[in-house]
């Protein structure tokens, strides 16, 4: 795309709206940043170190309906009086992936699901760096996809998308599309319509060609079933802990085996992400890896020896024989499902927060098979406390992490766990997961 003097302004001046700036300006354009908030004063040093003009507190609209074509963060809501006026004016809107997308040929490995986008995306970026590609790492990850583009020319991204930013996407094209699973979450944002939040999900096929792929996990009743009612331009190649494959990856007698490219086997012990889940991640992961011609040594040695991102399923301390486990990150049920399913040890279970219609009756049994008390860690507790006291003997409210975490020492004995996995958003006693999982973390080490 040419934009060599258009006007290209960007909504939201965050990691990705400023890395759209240095982008269209690298690319020639007049470039406006507006942000109606506060911008971060690394942010304001960036946009002046490219001598990028920006405002902030306002949105001054002559300005922004100038433009040729806007860059807005996904966090703006279509019904922003800015946006409205953007739509009645009919300015081309797009995220920063699409943005980015039309200034490069680089692959692009592309990585949605419901849970176990970042892991994967992780796992498969380090996997691409040891084979010694030139790869990027950008999308929801926290690093502009954008800026890569403008200032590091990679010959390959992993991008982690999520639903909103596939939302916003038209001509952008995935050389490798994955997805990892589809369960119910976001539906807020969906209407409550569960179709919306799969048709989301799928957009990441959008332009694919016979030459692309698309990795899907087999297991997974939802995407098997929107798989029947279409047809898809790209290499499918599914992966699955039951079923086998002549093409595609899949789990049997302890082995990870991948049937791409020849065949590729390892013993499930060697992988570094345990539990089930993980191993459907490291399945995705693999695939990636033998798809793109990496040397069966490198994709062994990367899914052995891959320290997991913090906060999921994260082993934080051993004391007194009790060991701790975060897993903030857990932020829906299904997550927490399976967390608890790969609890090997009788489990005290910190569950709770802001729960997005959770219904917490598809743990029942493995709250029955693994958990030996229950600590709950929210103001409002109550529906956990109805779903479960029949279930568990031990249910108690904590207040804090610390408190939690006392509870958890007092209730666990030694050769059990202590396991983090609230199934619920954090904001009603912390900022984030991460801010979660950092109180915990620090309750546990001064135990
Ligand atoms: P996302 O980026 O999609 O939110 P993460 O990799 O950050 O996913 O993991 C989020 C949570 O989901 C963690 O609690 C993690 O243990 C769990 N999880 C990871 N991979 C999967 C998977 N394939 N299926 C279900 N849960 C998963």
């Amino acid at each position: 795309m040419n934009i060599q003097d258009k006007i290209v302004v960007i909504l939201g001046a965050g990691e990705s709206g400023v890395g759209a700036a240095i982008l269209a300006k690298v690319k020639g354009a007049a470039v406006f940043v507006s942000d109606f908030g506060a911008i971060k004063p690394s942010f304001v040093e960036e946009l002046n170190a490219h001598q990028i003009e920006w405002e902030q507190g306002t949105h001054t609209m002559d300005r922004v309906l100038a433009a040729t074509i806007i860059v807005k963060s996904p966090g703006i809501p279509e019904k922003a009086p800015v946006m409205k006026a953007v739509r009645e004016k009919g300015i081309k809107v797009v995220s920063e992936i699409e943005f980015a997308g039309y200034f490069t040929t680089a692959k692009k490995v592309c990585i949605t699901g419901s849970n176990g986008k970042t892991t994967t995306t992780m796992l498969t970026h380090h996997m691409l760096t040891k084979a010694g590609l030139n790869v990027g790492l950008a999308g929801n990850v926290g690093y502009s996809f954008a800026k890569q583009v403008a200032l590091e020319n990679k010959d390959i991204y992993v991008l982690e998308l999520s639903s909103f930013q596939l939302d916003d996407m038209e001509d952008f094209r995935a050389d490798i599309a994955v997805l990892t699973n589809i369960t119910p979450d976001h539906l807020d944002r969906y209407e409550y319509n569960m179709q919306l939040y799969v048709n989301s999900k799928f957009r990441i096929l959008n332009n694919q060609t016979t030459a692309d792929y698309f990795i899907y996990n087999a297991d997974d009743p939802i995407i098997q079933a929107e798989l029947e009612k279409r047809s898809i331009a790209a290499q499918c190649v599914p992966f699955s802990l039951t079923k086998t494959f002549e093409t595609g990856a899949y789990t049997a007698n302890k082995q990870l085996i991948i049937n791409f490219n020849n065949q590729f086997t390892m013993s499930i012990h060697e992988l570094a992400l345990k539990g089930k889940h993980n191993a459907q991640n490291s399945l995705a992961s693999g695939l990636v890896g033998r798809i793109l011609d990496i040397r069966k040594e490198v994709v062994r040695e990367s899914l052995a020896d891959f320290v997991n991102v913090e906060h999921r399923l994260e082993f934080v301390a051993k004391v007194c024989g009790i060991e701790f486990i975060n897993d903030s990150k857990a932020t829906n049920v299904n997550s927490t499902w399976f967390a608890l399913e790969s609890m090997e040890q009788p489990t005290v279970w910190i569950v709770g927060g802001v729960d997005k219609g959770n219904d917490y009756t598809e743990l029942l049994d493995l709250v029955k098979e693994k958990v030996k008390a229950i600590i709950c860690l929210g103001k409002d507790n109550q529906k956990i406390i109805d779903t479960f006291s029949d279930a568990v003997e031990t249910i108690v409210e904590a207040g804090s992490a610390m408190e939690a975490v006392a509870y958890g020492y007092r209730l666990a004995k030694k050769d059990e766990t202590v396991l983090l996995s609230p199934a619920c958003a954090s904001f009603d006693l912390f900022e984030n997961y991460e801010d979660r999982g950092d109180q915990f973390k620090q309750a546990v080490r001064s135990l």
